[in-house]
């Protein structure tokens, strides 16, 4: 069923507008700028992933909040905006509209027609005549919202385009008018054709009304009825459709997890976190929620997903999840301006209040910390007992997943160097580069060695060997540009991986690491020492295995050390092998 944000006819208050929800959907008939200034405070709005709006027509009382919504959506909600245009002409028109005004950012929405691939919600526009300057611009909406079919006539002068689709269990959404109007339909000419469609079983109501007392007084004693309004204060029966929406909330985002995890589109703990930070919003009813994973290694606090906030970096003593991590236990503040652990920078930045804050911290299965919940604001404040129950199943999920992900990352890198060894490689090369080269772009590498390592650990001993391969990894992970990613291969080995790079330019960037090496002086556990390195550099062929891409920087490093180490060896790919 339709909910209406307003039943008025182009004069009124607040203008004719419809809305219905589909799982993380919210989608709009029409949105004119009263429509707008109602859905923007819905409670349940952050809830959602995206917005539709199916325009029925470009007069300013039906979509003169769209360029609102777009700005709002992106800048606010972080919500794609898509605008169903009825057809390619209206579509033409929304987008010069919408491309003229400032704050529609292109990245915001997208335009979209009815006869676009399929549509959701089995929506098909329906022409209906109205005015002159619209002939051929005007429609009306035949979709299924909900499992239920619905017509909507949009503005139109005649319900002849509706009549066959109009049959018994069909709900029809109608405009009506008082007053005298070739464009429009006045309540007396239609009240006998909806009555006799009310008998036949269908679902009357009507909409952009222009006299709303004396449209009452027309259909009163018939089973034709007003639209429905939303319930703007919505606190009266919203604890029971919470409970449900909350239910329906939930299970909608576990459901679309599980699919994506037994499908095999590309996911990772990255959009785990997204999903789960979601269902922690909707578990606690919070306006904002991120969640944190706490990187001993490097001391610091990483959002790991954030709705409705930025991504950030933060030392791990700071903050309120700083705070919960340190003291290993649950945070709540419904003051948090009086909080000293409470950082208002972002507020100050972004103009954001926040009134209250929980932060649970979650555990791995040995009961040690490793990352937090963080929810802001929710209407009345947090409740330590009652929220920490309510987040549980989600901090729980979260606990292990964050586990899994640590073990994962520490399973690809090298505790020694912090380089990612060799496991790692495989899984960039699986995951990235492999690709990059079945898609026909460049990608090079090379190995390299440390020369007469051995030497150091025989003169300086196993610690300065260490300290030796750590000096040399951080050159090799500082000279790597964005999107370039060294390994640790095994011992003093190390390869580089180089996207969109010609073998000569992989070549140049080996030629000055080697000479960075060799001029630099490092502090091996108390010694100062020199050391060189050897290269063998090419360009990955995707024809080989990634073993054989290896043994031919191998082969080429191996001529690096036979011909006196200290030194890049380069080579094209053999005749036979060029593409
Ligand atoms: P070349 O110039 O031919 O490469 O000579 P090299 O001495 O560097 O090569 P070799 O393979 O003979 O010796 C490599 C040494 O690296 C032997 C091994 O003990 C040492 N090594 C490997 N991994 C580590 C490590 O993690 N720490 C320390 N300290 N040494 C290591
Ligand atoms: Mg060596
Ligand atoms: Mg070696």
């Amino acid at each position: 069923m339709l909910q209406f944000y307003g039943r008025g006819s182009a004069f009124s208050d607040v203008h004719n507008s419809a809305f219905f929800r589909s799982g993380r959907s919210l989608i709009l008939l029409d949105c004119p700028a009263s429509a707008f200034r109602i859905l923007k405070h819905a409670p349940f709005l952050s809830d959602c992933s995206e917005i539709r709006v199916f325009v029925t027509h470009t007069h300013a009382d039906h979509v003169g909040g769209i360029p609102l919504l777009i700005h709002y959506a992106f800048y606010i909600l972080h919500m794609p905006v898509i605008v169903t245009a009825p057809s390619q002409e209206v579509a033409e028109d929304l987008r010069l509209y919408l491309d003229r005004i400032e704050g529609c950012d292109p990245a915001g929405y997208r335009i979209e027609t009815a006869a676009d691939a399929i549509l959701p919600f089995s929506a098909r526009a329906v022409p209906v005549p109205h005015t002159p300057r619209l002939a051929g611009r005007c429609f009306g909406w035949h979709l299924n919202a909900d499992g239920q079919e619905i017509l909507y006539t949009g503005d139109t002068a005649s319900l002849d385009p509706f009549l066959p689709y109009l049959h018994e269990g069909v709900t029809l959404y109608t405009e009506a008018c008082c007053h005298g109007s070739a464009v429009h339909m006045q309540i007396d000419r239609i009240l006998p054709v909806l009555r006799k469609l009310t008998q036949n079983g269908v679902r009357v109501f009507l909409m952009h009304i222009d006299d709303e007392a004396k449209i009452a007084d027309a259909i009163s004693g018939t089973d034709i009825a007003l639209a429905p309004l939303y319930d703007t204060k919505g606190e009266r029966n919203m604890t029971d459709i919470s409970a449900q929406e909350t239910l329906a909330s939930i299970f909608s985002i576990t459901h679309d997890l599980y699919k994506r995890m037994c499908s095999d589109q590309e996911s990772s703990h990255e959009t785990l976190f997204t999903d789960l930070t979601a269902l922690g919003k909707v578990l606690t009813g919070a306006d904002r929620a991120s969640f944190w994973k706490w990187d001993k290694r490097r001391h610091e606090l990483w959002t790991l997903s954030a709705i409705g906030t930025e991504r950030i970096v933060i030392p791990e003593t700071t903050g309120l999840v700083g705070k919960a991590l340190r003291e290993q236990k649950v945070v709540v503040t419904n003051d948090p301006y009086s909080d000293p652990d409470f950082n208002p920078e972002v507020d100050k930045k972004t103009g954001y209040v926040t009134r209250s804050v929980l932060v649970m911290p979650v555990a791995d299965v040995n009961g040690e910390f490793i990352g937090a919940y963080q929810m802001i604001n929710k209407p009345g404040g947090f409740d330590a007992d009652a929220d920490c129950r309510s987040l549980s199943p989600a901090a729980l999920i979260c606990g292990l997943a964050l586990e899994s992900e640590t073990f994962l990352e520490d399973s690809q890198h090298d505790r020694l160097t912090q380089l990612k060894n060799r496991m790692g490689f495989y899984a960039d090369y699986l995951h990235r580069y492999g690709k990059m080269l079945a898609a026909g772009r460049n990608v090079s590498m090379f190995l390299c060695d440390i020369d007469h390592f051995k030497r150091v650990n025989d003169t300086y001993g196993h610690n300065a060997g260490d300290d030796a391969l750590a000096f040399t990894s951080d050159i090799l992970q500082k000279s790597c540009r964005p999107g370039d990613n060294a390994y640790r291969w095994g011992g003093e080995e190390f390869i580089m991986l180089l996207p969109d790079t010609t073998l000569e330019e992989a070549a140049e960037l080996a030629e000055a690491i080697r000479v960075r090496v060799m001029n630099a002086t490092c502090l091996a556990d108390g010694n100062e020492i020199r050391m060189t390195l050897s290269f063998g550099c090419c360009a990955m062929d995707g024809r080989l295995s990634v073993e054989g891409n290896v043994s031919r920087a191998d082969q080429l490093l191996y001529t690096a050390k036979e011909g006196g180490r200290n030194q890049v060896k380069w080579e094209p790919l053999p005749a036979w092998q060029n593409h």
